[in-house]
């Protein structure tokens, strides 16, 4: 059926700024899908971030969060470049929902920014997978998309093989830390490519829009070390504060 978001998708960028002129999808000015200045107003994430699952630290002088001293997560650490706030929440839902995919140009540029101050110790990226039922129902993967274009950015090689999502999982909207985990165990395969060297002995980045808990780069990133991948890291466009949700 017809739709803007499949008109939207299918269109690409040249005739979709033939047909539809840019205009900001958060202020509405013309000349850009996301202007500067909006872009310049997203929440930053620059408090004091736990050093393994990169979410705020509410006590000061803290290196790890409490979930992290307790039960630390098996994902070498996560990183995030804005507050899944405000306009940066905005951007994410045009982005996912409203087949603006031209948004990952301009917040896969704001990812490379953020990265370059600070990049981490990989050899290769990867895409946090949709399961194949979203993915067809939505047309792409806005993760995929994200990293696509940060990684053209900041030179780096995709990872070879597929990891997949073989299990559909609950939404995570609604459940506690214990129960996101457990949504997810298992949820994710990591198939080699044939004939080629897989992700054994390499330092893997995982990429996605939206980290709520770690719950879901954790699944990807324990199928990946299974299959020989010697360290993995989490980096997403956009940080939820604890008690949000998409
Ligand atoms: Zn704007
Ligand atoms: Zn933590």
């Amino acid at each position: 059926m017809w739709s803007w978001r499949t008109l939207l998708h299918q269109a690409g960028h040249g005739l979709l700024n033939l047909v539809f002129p840019p205009h900001c999808v958060i202020c509405r000015s013309a000349g850009a899908w996301l202007c500067d200045a909006c872009l310049e107003r997203f929440p930053r994430l620059d408090q004091r971030v736990c050093r393994r699952c990169g979410s705020p630290l509410v006590v000061k002088n803290a290196s790890l969060c409490d979930s992290c001293t307790q039960d630390p997560p098996e994902i070498d650490g996560v990183r995030s470049a804005v507050l899944f706030e405000g306009g940066a929440r905005q951007a994410v839902h045009q982005l996912k929902y409203a087949g603006y995919t031209v948004l990952a140009t301009p917040l896969a540029q704001l990812m490379a920014q953020c990265w370059q101050a600070a990049p981490l110790p990989v050899d290769v990226w990867t895409a946090v997978p949709l399961h194949v039922a979203r993915q067809r129902e939505r047309g792409y993967n806005q993760s995929y998309l994200l990293g696509r274009e940060f990684a053209r950015l900041v030179g780096l090689l995709e990872m070879s093989g597929t990891l997949r999502r073989v299990r559909a999982t609950k939404a995570q909207v609604g459940l506690g830390a214990v129960e996101r985990r457990a949504n997810v165990a298992g949820a994710f395969a990591y198939e080699p490519p044939r004939g080629k060297q897989g992700v054994q002995g390499q330092r893997v980045l995982l990429i996605d829009d939206v980290c709520t808990t770690v719950a879901t780069l954790e699944a990807c990133a324990i199928a990946l070390k299974r299959a020989g991948a010697i360290s993995v890291w989490g980096f997403t466009l956009a940080r939820a504060a604890p008690a949000s949700d998409l």
